[in-house]
């Protein structure tokens, strides 16, 4: 007989600590609630300031986000790829940015005296992979490619934890496309498949106008979480429902569309994703090209798009917690149901041995999505009380405690449920059942 594998919070390591307590990061270094959340709750753990130790909760949750993605861009026929973060920085001085964007790059250089960046993004090495390729025919596209990748900037003043740091992990998506036309609309495909994954999260975000900044291009939005620590200036006009970074307007007092100027307003955001429709402005100086059906070879037109993934993570987290307490979307907690077995030794330990496994196997197959998903929290050395509270702070949507009532004749379980709010007393039935109509994955 196969013994059900349990997720048991002894087994994982989250080092819960007071960051005044942490020698490697300094209270100056804290610059954001879910920065520094996560450092003391044992999500993140600083390196060097501007790089983190994503630790086992936070993959799980990084892991999540993926997933939706990767299914998001399955739907809308994107192919996952994994291109080098090493690039030579020739490719980088062919479309111009080298000089435009240069004290941004981390440079390098080998022994052989060759110069190289770490790429912040690949507009530049996609191009150059489909020009090598050429002549590639017309039925090749449109091409839509993506990779999630750990990405570098060489941030001045690196700052809110995961949001905006030097080493960070980015999902990026480039199409190609045989006219400008077919080009507009694979752009607005992706902008739709972003919505979607947006949606999904389920944090308020806003898609604005955007600027093309150093990117270049014709059109471009971003997209924004509303958070008062948000770095960016959005102008939202309710008059006609234009939205669009400031940095786009040049008059901050009226709207750029349709002119009214009482209301407008403007809020702090976070960008979360950006998207780009950038015409040959790459494809043509790096020479990616393919063959029309007049047998005559013509430029590729390119759109750029990109989500901040672990700046998404870090940004749910921060417009959702509390000054003490995180919160995730459910479909980004690293786990959405915890159980707290009772005290060892105590009465009630005694009398409901073996009830905690045999819940936690019950939920996992009575509510499939809970498959990997409910913790149990094993530190029974621990009283239940600062179990409790420590499960309050992770954030876990469900907790589940075990106590006295739990021994009685027709056990009753106490859930926690700090999304609704609610406390209540359930059959293991009615437990389910709760569970099911209250969950979300
Ligand atoms: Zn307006």
């Amino acid at each position: 007989m196969s013994i059900t594998a349990r997720h048991c919070l002894s087994k994982i390591f989250q080092p819960i600590t007071a960051t005044s307590k942490n020698s490697k990061i300094t209270r100056q270094q804290v610059t954001s609630k879910s920065q520094r959340l996560m450092l003391e709750l044992g999500i993140i753990q600083q390196s060097i300031p501007g790089c983190f130790h994503l630790l086992p909760l936070g993959v799980k949750s990084l892991d999540k986000l993926i997933k939706i993605i990767d299914n998001e861009m399955f739907k809308i026929g994107g192919q996952k790829v994994l291109f080098p973060t090493l690039t030579n920085s020739k490719l980088w001085n062919e479309s111009g940015r080298l000089k435009e964007v240069g004290t941004e790059l981390f440079q390098l250089q080998d022994r052989h005296n060759h110069h190289y960046i770490l790429s912040p993004t690949h507009e530049e090495v996609a191009s150059e992979m489909l020009s090598i390729l050429a002549p590639l025919s017309y039925r090749n596209f449109p091409l839509k490619l993506y990779q999630i990748s750990s990405k570098f900037r060489d941030e001045i003043k690196p700052r809110f934890g995961l949001m905006r740091g030097r080493e960070f992990i980015m999902k990026d998506m480039y199409s190609f496309d045989t006219d400008i036309e077919s080009a507009k609309k694979t752009y607005e495909e992706v902008c739709n498949s972003y919505e979607n994954i947006f949606n999904t999260i389920g944090i308020g975000y806003a898609k604005v106008l955007g600027s093309s900044g150093s990117m270049g291009g014709s059109l471009s939005h971003e997209y924004q979480f509303k958070a008062p620590i948000g770095e960016d200036n959005v102008l939202y006009c309710s008059s006609c429902q234009y939205s669009a970074n400031i940095e786009v307007c040049e008059d901050h007092q009226k709207c750029p569309n349709c002119g009214d100027e009482k209301n407008i307003n403007i809020q702090c955001g976070i960008e979360v994703g950006h998207t780009f429709l950038l015409g040959d402005k790459y494809s043509k100086p790096l020479k990616s090209t393919f063959i029309a059906k007049d047998s005559k070879p013509e430029v590729l037109q390119m759109g750029s798009y990109g989500l901040g993934i672990s700046r998404i993570l870090a940004a749910s987290v921060e417009v959702l917690s509390s000054e003490t307490e995180m919160r995730w979307p459910s479909v980004l907690a690293p786990y959405n149901v915890i159980i707290l077995p009772p005290k060892k030794g105590s009465a009630e330990s005694l009398q409901t041995e073996g009830m905690p496994e045999k819940l936690y196997s019950n939920l996992e197959e009575k509510i499939p999505g809970l498959k990997n998903n409910i913790l149990m929290d094993d530190r029974t050395s621990l009283t239940l009380g600062k179990r409790l509270l420590d499960a309050k702070r992770v954030g876990y949507q469900f907790t589940i405690i075990i106590n006295k009532k739990s021994a009685e004749e027709n056990p009753l379980f106490e859930l926690i449920d700090i999304k609704n709010n609610k406390q209540l007393y359930l059959s293991k039935e009615a437990l389910c059942d709760y569970i099911q109509q209250n969950f979300r994955i």
